[in-house]
Formats: C-alpha cells, sequence, structure tokens
C-alpha cells in the first residue's frame, strides 16, 4: 500500500492532459460511503440540507484515483449550498499537503434529479478539464450501492457533460471492502 501512494504521488507530480470522458474513476466503497456520511450530516434540527463534500485524489494516466472526503465548512439550506473562499482554500490546502488535489466536488439534492442546476454549472469551484461534479440524490439517503446512479458530470472545454449511464459503467472502477493488510505468517511462539 505504501509502494502504491508513493507511485501514485510521484506521477502526481507530473502534468497528464486529462480527457474527462476517457478517464477511469477508481474509487473505493469505504469512500462511497463516508461520502453518503458526509453528505447526510449537513442537516438542522429541521430536518436535511443539501449536503456538499469535495473529493481528494490523484490523476495518473488514465484513471482519476479517489482517496479522502474532504466536508468544507459551507452554508447550506434545505435547497442550497455556499463555500466561501476561504472554506475553498483550507480544503485545498487539506488535500495538497497530502500530495493530493481536489477532483471532483460531490454534492446532494433534495429530490431525485441528478442533473446539473444552472447553478450547479455556474458555481462550480475552479473547474478544470478533468474535474467532476458528482450530484447524488435525495439528500444522499440512499445505498451506496446506487452510485452508478448519481449524476456525474465531467468538466470539458465545453463546459460540464453528463456522463451517460453507458460511459459510466465503462469508467467507474469500485474497489471493494477489505483489510489493507494480512499477515500470514504463523505466530510462533519459543
Ligand atoms: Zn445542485
Amino acid at each position: 500500500m505504501k509502494m502504491i501512494r508513493s507511485l501514485l504521488k510521484m506521477c502526481s507530480r507530473r502534468v497528464y492532459q486529462v480527457n474527462p470522458l476517457d478517464q477511469r474513476l477508481v474509487i473505493s466503497s469505504t469512500i462511497i460511503n463516508e461520502t453518503l456520511e458526509l453528505l447526510c450530516s449537513y442537516r438542522d434540527k429541521l430536518g436535511a440540507h443539501e449536503g456538499v463534500v469535495y473529493w481528494a485524489g490523484l490523476f495518473v494516466p488514465g484513471c482519476t484515483v479517489v482517496v479522502c472526503v474532504i466536508a468544507p465548512e459551507a452554508i447550506t439550506t434545505a435547497g442550497s449550498f455556499t463555500i466561501g473562499p476561504q472554506a475553498n482554500a483550507r480544503a485545498i490546502s487539506a488535500a495538497v499537503r497530502h500530495g493530493w488535489r481536489i477532483v471532483a466536488q460531490v454534492h446532494s439534492h433534495p429530490s431525485s434529479k441528478v442533473d446539473h442546476s444552472i447553478g450547479d454549472d455556474q458555481e462550480a469551484f475552479l473547474p478544470y478539464p478533468g474535474y467532476l461534479s458528482i450530484v447524488v440524490p435525495d439528500y444522499a439517503m440512499i445505498p451506496a450501492s446506487s452510485v452508478a446512479k448519481w449524476g456525474f458530470h465531467a468538466y470539458c472545454a465545453s463546459g460540464f457533460q453528463r456522463l451517460s449511464s453507458s460511459s459510466l459503467q465503462q469508467q467507474l472502477l469500485v474497489i471493494p471492502d477489505g483489510p489493507t493488510n494480512i499477515d500470514l505468517r504463523e505466530v510462533t511462539t519459543r
């Protein structure tokens, strides 16, 4: 794991031309579950709010690898969210500290609609080719297995473009949960 992390860190220092429509998105089930938990945590005593998180990760040739979910300070309501410049700066700096970059913003919608609103297009934070904006339906109160039904919008030269379900099926690679080390040595006592 350590070796893979160092390799990814090394690759991330190089600049790759990222075509978001060809790029595979690699993410673990753990990150998907933590994304849902954090999105659901934006609420007040009256009920659920739209939630927002960033995915931090790395670009390697042909792949975007998501390694961490960052929950920024945000002003949220039942139908909107706003992240101020300082909160965004703190999110970037939290990612950069580990050699990562912000590869996607993920936010929830109150209904089953996962298309971008006009506001989502206009207010996306610093989009660049390869950046993803992902919309999770029903205030994220849904199972992780629904990930293929979320709205994945990739930023291209012409703006955000929603990935079709067949593209997403080819591009999304979810790594199942499992231990991060397995020691098969027999324990011997002297
Ligand atoms: Zn939205």
